[in-house]
């Protein structure tokens, strides 16, 4: 962005301005650009923590990033709410930018020159993230508001997402025609990606939802694998990958002794010992300790189970029942239940 700016776009707009100057107000715009993104990133958040809702992590692409939020919206209102603030939050930005400029403007040309920018691609990231194709902004809004109205977050979600795989489309072609026809090769492929991008995050999104759908009212108890003894913590790694490993195919190992558990240990720990010094290393040396390890009880919702371990970033989770552990809840039980349920429905 700063490159396109300093080599192209002030040297046209300000031809007497010298390169020292284009380059210097290129790299405040682009700085001060990706500020604002942020911004509209944070203006989500606020409302969404203030909301009780989590914020997972927020990633920063192209036009106004994608803040991911760890749990469905609980209201249509809150939902719509939370999507209209980070529009709002560039809708304004932009407003004090063209302010600045029409202050500045005949008097100061740099900051009239950055202002003007700044103001206008604020505009257009508002007016880009309203677009009604989840999940821009605008789908999210659109979803809320047919979530209202029609009471079914399901099918809120399907027409919402259908409308953000059109949007992508139409931009996919846009941007083959601008390549084309257009002769803009270079623009046209990024309108194209975009495109493309948003396809397939709208894809995503439904099949998201339809899989929380197909998980309503199963608990962790129906899912878990109830085949999760304990192993020694004096046992040595060598062994534990002759005598479990290499005939089970497991990949997560509980650690303890009688009933008491005390830590875990996965394949990932297991991989990072060194094959010479397998024999030596006891488990209980690579153990992640129990206080450290996230954990479901066997009556959680499977739904809730499986937001724990996304937040986490893990693959399974010790299952537990007071303070005994009595099993182990994988991805892969899920994938299989999911997979065993599709099947059952198509053969009806
Ligand atoms: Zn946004």
């Amino acid at each position: 962005m700063t490159s396109i700016l300093g080599r192209d776009y002030f040297p046209s707009e300000y031809p007497e301005w010298n390169a020292a100057q284009n380059w210097g107000i290129a790299i405040l715009t682009s700085v001060i650009f990706f500020a604002s993104v942020l911004a509209h990133e944070l203006g989500h958040s606020v409302v969404a923590l203030r909301n009780n809702i989590g914020v997972k992590s927020i990633t920063l692409f192209v036009f106004g990033g994608v803040a991911q939020i760890t749990s469905e919206p609980p209201k249509p209102k809150i939902e719509a709410l939370i999507a209209i603030a980070g529009p709002l939050v560039s809708l304004s930005l932009g407003g004090i930018f063209l302010g600045i400029f029409f202050a500045a403007d005949g008097k100061n040309d740099s900051i009239a020159g950055l202002a003007y920018y700044l103001g206008s691609i604020n505009l257009m990231v508002a007016v880009f993230n309203m677009i009604p194709g989840f999940p821009l902004d605008g789908g999210r809004v659109f979803r809320a508001i047919v979530w209202a109205v029609k009471g079914n977050f399901i099918s809120a979600t399907k027409f919402a997402t259908t409308a953000g795989r059109g949007v992508g489309y139409l931009f996919i072609l846009a941007g083959i025609v601008q390549a084309f026809f257009y002769d803009n090769l270079s623009s046209g492929l990024w309108i194209a990606f975009i495109g493309w991008f948003l396809e397939n995050a709208a894809s995503q999104s439904y099949a998201q939802v339809a899989i929380r759908e197909a998980l309503k009212g199963i608990y962790v108890r129906e899912v878990m694998s109830n085949d999760a003894p304990l192993i020694l913590k004096r046992i040595d790694v060598q062994t534990l990958i002759d005598s479990y490993i290499t005939y089970t195919g497991k990949r997560f190992f509980l650690i303890g002794e009688g009933e008491k558990w005390e830590g875990v240990v996965s394949l990932q720990d297991i991989r990072k010992v060194p094959r010479e010094k397998r024999r030596e290393t006891r488990v209980g040396d690579i153990m992640v300790p129990a206080a450290k390890v996230v954990t479901v009880k066997q009556s959680d919702e499977l739904l809730k189970a499986i937001e724990t371990m996304d937040t986490a970033d893990v693959n399974q989770v010790p299952v537990l029942e007071g303070e005994r552990v009595i099993g182990v809840l994988s991805r892969e039980n899920i994938v299989r239940l999911l997979r065993s349920r599709a099947e059952l429905k198509s053969a009806a």
